[in-house]
């Protein structure tokens, strides 16, 4: 795809806000502060009924430092309004809790504790949720029966990086009446932009891309002023907005978001075609390699192929974990979109909570690890990959 609309990306992500700090810092300011005081009760009146914007208290939102953050996500995504949570799974359970009632409909593998949020807990609530794999989608004409639902899903998924089409998705629920949201996490909104092709909501884990050094943990829903305003009250009674602390990190992340992550896109497609031609590894997923499935899709959908790719290793789990064990600059730890390069076997990590049956239907064999690639060189990386393969 090509580049859009008014200023470009990053220069949006530095001054993507109208916020203007009194004693001239170029940076966002922490408002660490919990409540904020008025001159009359007619003044506090006037914000609290909503006639007038202004600060108020923190965990209704009503915090500069948050304002500003959100401004500047919205901006990011092409979305009209952005509200920002304490983690992405916070945002993901507003989300759930205003627009799922009626049923989720979750396509295709999605972050483990997304997984558990739909299988285990909203059903004890009376919420019905319906999990399909992406190569399941003739189910979906059968789900969407009725209306009104939710159909939530990942793409590039982890870790397999399958494609799900965006466009074609989100055609099909909207002629059923139902939403669409996409975690976009994975791509993070330099790599995508959900909303131009049609979803209602983009969910983020700002833990992972976002904030991109592994120093902070928040969420973030956008879409239309219309959908977002009901999603308020249930993040303000939930208490589960973002930190003023956290929204100013974030703040000072976004800044460097676009050069971060075309770094890690560049550096992951040189991983990708070494790891492609290793004799010990049997396969590798990435939707920048053309013989990937999924790659005209990825370039019709993407504007970058990302950061994230597994490779499948040419022998037992046991040897996976060997070799996983063996990096010395890929650190072992389940997160990702950081500076700093991190492996992960899914079998004994993200997908642990699976029964070995469940990997199997999902396609997620004991060989697979899954690579975040940070911003190391892409030279010393490959070099790391191939000391531990060999
Ligand atoms: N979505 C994706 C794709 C994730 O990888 C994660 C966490 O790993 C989440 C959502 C949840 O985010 P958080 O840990 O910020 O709650």
């Amino acid at each position: 795809m090509t580049e859009s609309s008014k200023q470009g990306l990053s220069t949006r992500s530095i001054h993507g806000h109208s916020f203007t700090d009194a004693h001239g810092s170029p940076h966002l300011p922490v408002y660490d502060t919990t409540t904020f005081t008025f001159k009359s009760t007619a003044d506090l009146l006037d914000v609290v009924d909503g006639r007038k914007p202004g600060s108020l208290y923190t965990r209704y939102g009503l915090n500069p430092s948050i304002f500003a953050i959100e401004e500047t996500l919205a901006s990011l995504e092409g979305a009209e309004m952005a509200w920002s949570f304490c983690s992405g799974m916070a945002a993901e359970t507003a989300l759930f809790l205003t627009h799922g009632r009626e049923g989720v409909i979750c396509i295709g593998d999605a972050y483990g504790g997304t997984l558990e949020l739909l299988a285990n807990q909203l059903p004890l609530l009376g919420i019905r949720t319906h999990l399909i794999l992406g190569n399941e989608l003739d189910k979906l004409d059968t789900l969407l029966t009725g209306g009104g639902k939710l159909v939530f899903f990942e793409t590039p998924t982890n870790p397999a990086l399958e494609l799900l089409d965006i466009r074609t998705i989100s055609a099909k629920a909207h002629a059923n009446g139902a939403l669409v949201a996409i975690d976009n996490t994975f791509a993070s909104p330099v790599n995508q932009r959900p909303l131009e092709l049609g979803a209602d909501f983009v969910v983020h884990s700002a833990t992972k891309y976002l904030g991109g050094h592994s120093d902070l943990t928040a969420g973030v829903l956008m879409g239309s002023k219309e959908l977002l305003m009901p999603v308020w009250n249930w993040r303000k009674n939930l208490g589960s907005t973002i930190a003023p602390g956290t929204a100013s990190l974030l703040a000072r992340s976004l800044r460097t978001l676009v050069v971060r992550v075309r770094q890690q896109n560049e550096s992951a497609q040189r991983i990708a075609e070494a790891m492609e031609r290793h004799p010990k590894v049997s396969y590798v997923y990435y939707p920048g390699l053309v013989d990937f499935p999924g790659h005209a899709l990825a370039k019709d959908q993407m504007y970058g192929f990302g950061g994230m790719l597994t490779i499948e290793v040419a022998g037992s789990g046991e040897y996976a974990t060997r070799v996983a064990d063996r990096l010395k600059l890929f650190a072992l730890a389940p997160s990702l979109g950081g500076a700093e390069s991190l492996v992960t076997q899914p079998c004994t990590t993200t997908h642990h909570g699976l029964t070995a049956e469940e990997r199997t239907r999902r396609s997620i064999s004991d060989a697979m690890l899954r690579l975040s690639v940070g911003l190391e060189d892409a030279d010393d990386l490959i070099a790391d990959l191939e000391q531990a393969l060999d």
